[in-house]
């Protein structure tokens, strides 16, 4: 089963380990929210978190420890890929 973002404490906890990693690691968000169509255009998965807003992306400054922002990333409750040019992260599902 996979945690769905129907409540509004999912959510503030998705947005509240985005605020904490962007703290913690010198590292930017470059995709949050996004419409069907951009996710289509992005190639993203048809049910993608991206489209429910507990789906970001993130790339690292060029000196920052990538190992350590996805071992911090999943101990804040986040799933982790690694999409090489950046990380996807998101909700990880219960
Ligand atoms: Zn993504």
């Amino acid at each position: 089963m996979t945690r769905r973002p129907d409540t509004l404490a999912l959510y503030l906890e998705f947005c509240i380990a985005i605020r904490s990693l962007t703290r913690l690691h010198r590292v930017s968000v470059t995709s949050w929210w996004r419409s069907h169509e951009h996710n289509r255009n992005e190639r993203g998965l048809p049910g993608s978190r991206h489209l429910d807003g507990v789906g970001a992306d993130l790339i690292l400054d060029q000196n920052e420890d990538r190992a350590a922002v996805m071992k911090t990333a999943r101990s804040l409750g986040l799933q982790v890929v690694d999409e090489r040019d950046h990380l996807h992260v998101e909700l990880d599902p219960v």
